[in-house]
């Protein structure tokens, strides 16, 4: 049976880059004779334009119905004064909430060819790779009580860190297998010292490492990590951590390649069914002028093809071929640097189609 892919373009330079990466599939699909079907819906301002929602029912349904989701970018000016609920972000939200969507998977990859974009030496960062894993649905950001109160006649904000030993389990998991799949390191990020849910993270990650004997396990605090990731950050493989420090920790990891174009993404269900996305947002200041750099998704695209399909060998030729065509000095205007040629949004594409379907 044929594999479903939902193509959710959405906003400002969704669609241009979700067009090129969409190029890309097509040509993986000729190169290695792929069963793959694609089907697009509305998201974001785009879906609310058009439905007054920005998840409507039938893209929730094509969503839960595809076997994997490639998302452009939502949001935008047009939609920052619209009711809360209604906003373009909440479409993202809802829909990673609705699927179960746990797992975050960030890597933080610099190609050679752009060690000069990063702020940190070349020397530091060049050939970096890490994956970041971060939970996305449990932790600070969801746990109750929440709120705001009046006490001693002030106000009091509070939020509640809280973390099952069945969700610390199950991300763990994640984490350890994609470990095992890459430098067979797992560095495990909490604040053990000082908050007794990351004493309990700490002691189950512990415990799901007696399964995975060849996985080397670690763990550092959160300040500590946020320290070693700009001192040497090619000491790490992959990094599992909480909601909250992944939020930040990925950030920072991310940022060390130096450019948000280059960045993709993954969020995973149990059963490795995701949600894949470029790290930037909708970039409404370069929207629908051929700018946008459409590596982000390509690159995402690679990883729909390694974690959900299966398929190492076609996400590799997709990374392979984003390699080739930046070896050959192609830019798009984000990591243009002199000396090299800058080449608009569809340009790209098509220089990563050749250079897939040349091998
Ligand atoms: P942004 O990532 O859209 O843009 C930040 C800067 O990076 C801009 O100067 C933009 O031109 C540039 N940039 C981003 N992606 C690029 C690409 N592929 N190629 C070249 N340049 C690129 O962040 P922002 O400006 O803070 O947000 C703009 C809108 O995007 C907002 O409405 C925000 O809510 C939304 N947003 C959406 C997502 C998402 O869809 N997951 C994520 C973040 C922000």
């Amino acid at each position: 049976m044929s594999q479903q892919i939902l193509l959710l373009p959405g906003d400002g330079i969704g669609p241009e880059i979700t067009t090129e990466a969409e190029k890309v599939l097509n040509a993986a699909i000729e190169r290695f004779d792929l069963d793959i079907t694609t089907d697009t819906a509305l998201v974001g301002g785009a879906a609310y334009d058009a439905t007054g929602e920005p998840l409507p029912e039938e893209t929730l349904a094509k969503a839960k119905a595809a076997d994997a989701i490639l998302f452009g970018a939502i949001g935008g000016p047009k939609w920052d004064t619209i009711e809360r609920s209604k906003r373009p972000e909440r479409g993202l939200l809802k829909l990673r909430s609705s699927l179960g969507l746990f797992a975050n998977l960030r890597p933080a990859i610099l190609f050679p060819q752009l060690a000069s974009a990063s702020s940190l030496k070349p020397e530091i960062v060049s050939g970096l790779d890490i994956l970041i894993v971060r939970e996305l649905t449990g932790g600070i950001y969801f746990g109750e009580p929440r709120g705001l109160r009046e006490e001693n006649g002030e106000r009091v904000g509070f939020n509640t860190m809280v973390y099952s030993e069945s969700e610390i389990r199950r991300i763990a998991k994640v984490a350890f297998e994609l470990a095992q799949t890459r430098g067979k390191k797992l560095c495990s990020v909490d604040k053990a010292n000082v908050l007794e849910v990351t004493e309990l993270w700490k002691e189950v990650v512990n415990d799901v490492a007696k399964d995975y004997p060849e996985v080397e396990v670690s763990h550092m605090y959160v300040d500590n990590a946020a320290m070693q990731l700009v001192r040497a950050p090619k000491q790490f493989d992959v990094v599992v951590t909480g909601n909250l420090f992944g939020d930040i920790l990925s950030d920072e990891a991310a940022m060390l390649t130096g450019s948000i174009g280059m960045l993709p993404s993954a969020s995973l269900d149990v059963n490795r069914k995701g949600l894949y996305e470029p790290c930037h947002g909708s970039a409404p200041d370069i929207a629908g002028q051929n700018l946008a750099n459409p590596l982000a998704a390509i690159l995402s695209l690679a990883m729909l093809m390694r974690y959900s399909f299966e398929r190492a060998d076609v996400a590799q030729a997709i990374e392979d071929a984003v390699e080739s065509v930046l070896e050959q000095g192609l830019r798009t205007g984000d990591i243009y640097t002199e000396g090299t040629t800058k080449v608009g949004c569809d340009a790209m594409g098509d220089a990563v189609v050749k250079a897939l379907l040349a091998k």
